[in-house]
């Protein structure tokens, strides 16, 4: 069996009246990301960590800003092809972690129905994917209500 494992990273910026989309679930909120996509900072920290571990690129190669294809699209999209990308090199996912860094508002009553969501998606079993959110204690551009940051951690293996 080889197993690799994989690091994503994203950072999305907050402003009035976008939606919100975190998880593939819409947040409640008056503010939401600014974004080419939907958004879904969380889901291309993801996106980015499965790619990674098999050494496919970034989300920005596979589905470029510049290309009117992937404007407003729903990320749950993109991790699918991503998930058919490593599917195709004979990749399964063993469990995926996500950390989201996000002052407001609190979205911990979200994290079941996200898990589920995200697993949905991948065709694993809720139990291989963990989200779990924190504030930054009001510090940095996370905690003036700026931005919201995330990390992705996954292990692939065939
Ligand atoms: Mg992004």
């Amino acid at each position: 069996m080889e197993y690799r494992s994989g690091l994503g990273y994203d950072v999305h910026a907050l402003a009035e009246g976008l939606p919100m989309w975190l998880c593939g679930l819409q947040v409640p909120s008056d503010r939401g990301f600014v974004a080419h996509s939907d958004g879904d900072v969380a889901i291309h920290a993801l996106c980015d960590a499965l790619l990674g571990a098999a050494a496919l690129g970034d989300i920005g190669h596979h589905f470029p800003d510049t290309d009117d294809t992937w404007k407003g699209v729903d990320s749950k999209l993109l991790l699918s092809k991503v998930v058919a990308l490593l599917s195709g090199k004979g990749y399964a996912i063993a469990n995926v972690d996500i950390t989201i860094a996000l002052q407001a508002p609190k979205i911990g009553f979200l994290v079941p129905q996200m898990r589920e969501t995200l697993a949905g998606v991948m065709g694993i079993d809720p139990d291989k994917v963990s989200v779990k959110a924190t504030t930054t204690e009001r510090l940095g551009f996370v905690g003036r209500g700026e931005g919201c940051e995330v990390w992705a951690i996954v292990m692939i293996y065939k």
